[in-house]
């Protein structure tokens, strides 16, 4: 029996992940939590908000599921990592904003660090850890989200209503306005960055909009492997939490005789500049990526309570990189103060706005 703490339990991926675990009878539930909303009775172990490492002291797991949004999920995966308890994650902010970090924590602990954000479970698999060196380049696919064939004009007066309005995707209120804007591109560069070894001009992005295709690696031969599927984050979930098994779940297998077609085009990277910003703040390096993780949440945020307009939200991420200190982080304390910096500095930026 592998048994879970699963954390963010209430969410998007988190409800998913329930089912995933209540259809498995190898694997169980030790460990529930979430930020606001009730999880009593979930698992054996509850805890809404507070220090989600002492819930994980106690339930001694064999597996972390970090499903919880932004920042607030990175203790849970030093902790993890750490400690060598094998690590599912969903919580991209968390490796983009301690990508060196969360990497060294590996080393020491030696767990498993696997994927769920299905790009880069697809990458994963299309991978099987080969060495970076066999690898040309790594493409990640965008749907394009609900505003792909948008002017920067026709974007000046978005709703939350509209961004919040997925075409294939259906996910909790922080990521898909990343994918309005992008952003969620741009942190899947950097988290495919840390993931899998390689250096940020080995990783491109095309815009794939039914989401079919997930990922594409290009090997030095010449071969390219791509992984796809209909997009349903079940499908990463289970794989994620029963590794190396790959179990079946409820989900058709791909029917291309249905008269499947897969298009891709380059993204438009100048009406949303999100995805570039986030590229130079991976290359800048230090913590760069954590800077624009935070101004992004705070962005967001704003822009979800209408304190902010739709384009306001790159404004505010690449005028706070402008202003942030950005050298490297030595630990965690270090990055918690980067972090605060750079709120501070953004909620700045949204007032003069
Ligand atoms: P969501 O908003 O639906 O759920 C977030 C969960 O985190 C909730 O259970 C919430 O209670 C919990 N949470 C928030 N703050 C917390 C805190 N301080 N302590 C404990 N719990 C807290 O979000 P989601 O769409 O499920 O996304 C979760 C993560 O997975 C994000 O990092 C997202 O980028 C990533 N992800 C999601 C999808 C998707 O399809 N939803 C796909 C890929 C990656
Ligand atoms: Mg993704």
């Amino acid at each position: 029996m592998k048994r879970i703490a699963l954390l963010g339990a209430t969410g998007s991926i988190g409800r998913q992940a329930q089912e995933i675990i209540a259809a498995h009878p190898g694997l169980e539930l030790c460990a529930a939590a979430s930020g606001s909303r009730a999880v009593d009775g979930l698992a054996p172990l509850t805890q809404v908000g507070g220090d989600l490492t002492e819930l994980l002291e106690r339930a001694e797991p064999d597996l972390v599921l970090n499903a919880v949004v932004g920042f607030a999920g990175l203790p849970a995966t030093l902790w993890a990592l750490e400690g060598g308890v094998d690590l599912a994650l969903a919580n991209k902010e968390s490796l983009v904003a301690a990508g060196e970090l969360a990497l060294e924590a590996q080393r020491r602990g030696g767990g498993r660090l696997i994927p769920v954000d299905s790009e880069h479970s697809a990458a994963f698999q299309c991978l099987e850890a080969r060495p970076p060196e066999q690898v040309h380049s790594l493409v990640l696919t965008a749907s394009g989200g609900p505003f792909r064939d948008q002017t920067r004009d026709e974007l000046s007066d978005v709703t939350p209503e509209e961004a919040l309005a997925h075409p294939t995707w259906s996910m909790g209120p922080k990521i898909t306005v990343d994918s309005a804007t992008l952003a969620n591109k741009g942190l899947e560069l950097i988290e495919a960055h840390f993931l899998f070894g390689l250096p940020y001009e080995q990783i491109d992005v095309v815009v794939h909009p039914s989401s079919i295709v997930h990922a594409l690696v290009r090997f030095r031969d010449g071969a390219s492997l791509a992984h796809l599927g209909y997009p349903d984050m079940r499908v990463p979930i289970s794989f994620a939490l029963t590794y190396p098994e790959r179990s079946a779940t409820p989900i058709s297998p791909l029917d291309l005789a249905a008269g499947m077609t897969l298009e891709f085009y380059a993204p438009d990277v100048d009406t949303f500049p999100l995805l570039a910003l986030a590229r130079e703040a991976g290359v800048r390096g230090g913590s760069a990526p954590c800077v624009f993780n935070a101004a992004n949440e705070v962005a967001v945020a704003a822009f979800l309570e209408r304190r902010l307009p739709f384009l306001g939200i790159a404004e505010v991420v690449e005028e706070t990189l402008a202003t942030a200190d950005t050298s490297a982080a030595r630990d965690l304390d270090d990055l918690i103060t980067a972090n605060a910096d750079a709120r501070r500095l953004a909620e700045g930026t949204l007032k003069v706005a």
